[in-house]
């Protein structure tokens, strides 16, 4: 049988498991992880990522490596697959992770941003006419994808639709990605953890910790969402009002806080977006985004719109 590994960094971990070439379907329960700091080297991720693919092929060495595709929230040049810039790991910076992992392996390699894996897996069962579908990740990082006719939109050099810096307010709190006022500065988990300990005058605590006190009804936390929803408004509003979507689905951890920051968010939409276009827009989280990003960055493989992601 023919496989995939798949891989993910982001949120602090890098994880890798096995999919069925045929099917997108993993192939064991079984997925192998490794955690890397804010600190880390280049070659400390490369080491990293080549131990976990060890992991994973040792599990399966009576079956055919078909592909490795590797997810993150990067900018990535088309021509070569150098990562211009790689939003929560910035070692990888100027690298070129698929060329360098190429040398030791056979089969493609491919490199996927995060919200477009999430995107292909959750439009593979849509037919291609469907109207603009945007996906939006929340989490550490905020990124997006754009499907037009179940294709990406392309920038001039790179995929595009770097959601999570659109700019909110001038001379805002400073980025992840080094610029001000950038929508993932208000509601990636970090502004939120912030926001939470100013508002509370206590030490910043982990965002899962602030999303379980939402749910016990916290009223600090609850609001610190509701913030958050607004915040969301503002950025998805102005996308509304320029691609005009047929369907916006939130993918990311930060998506367990749902409850918590749509009625804010929806109710604050009619203050920034036409209301022609909200008129039958769908925007939903997806429960099973995690899956979806697993699956959706092999979607690359055997598809010759989206062979710019993959080295042969
Ligand atoms: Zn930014």
């Amino acid at each position: 049988m023919r496989y995939y590994i798949s891989i993910q960094l982001l949120e602090g971990r890098i994880q890798a498991a096995a999919l069925c070439a045929d099917t997108l379907h993993p192939m064991r329960e079984r997925v192998f992880e490794e955690v890397f700091g804010q600190q880390c080297s280049y070659s400390h991720i490369q080491v990293k990522v080549k131990k976990l693919i060890s992991q994973v092929r040792h599990q399966h060495e009576q079956e055919e490596l078909a592909g490795i595709s590797l997810s993150l929230h990067a900018i990535v040049e088309d021509k070569d697959l150098t990562i211009r810039r790689a939003f929560e790991l910035p070692c990888l910076d100027a690298h070129n992770l698929v060329r360098d992992l190429g040398a030791d392996y056979s089969c493609p390699i491919a490199i996927v941003p995060i919200a477009l894996a999430f995107a292909l897996h959750e439009t593979a069962s849509f037919p291609k006419r469907l109207s603009p579908f945007l996906a939006v990740y929340l989490g550490q990082v905020v990124d997006g994808a754009l499907l037009l006719k179940g294709r990406p939109l392309r920038g001039h050099i790179s995929y595009s639709c770097n959601v999570g810096h659109i700019n909110l307010q001038a001379h805002g709190p400073v980025c992840g990605c080094g610029k001000s006022g950038c929508l993932e500065a208000f509601t990636g988990s970090l502004a939120i953890v912030r926001r939470y300990s100013a508002l509370t005058n206590t030490p910043p605590l982990p965002v899962a910790d602030i999303m379980a006190k939402a749910e016990a009804g916290e009223q600090a936390a609850r609001q610190v969402f509701a913030d958050t929803g607004r915040y969301l408004a503002q950025g998805v509003g102005s996308l509304i009002n320029v691609l005009s979507p047929g369907r916006i689905a939130l993918a990311g951890p930060l998506t367990r806080a749902y409850p918590f920051f749509k009625p804010a968010m929806t109710e604050e939409l009619q203050l920034y977006a036409f209301a022609a276009f909200l008129q039958g827009l769908s925007i939903y989280a997806a429960p099973a985004w995690n899956k979806g990003l697993v699956s959706g960055c092999c979607r690359v493989f055997g598809n010759k719109d989206l062979e710019q992601f993959i080295l042969f």
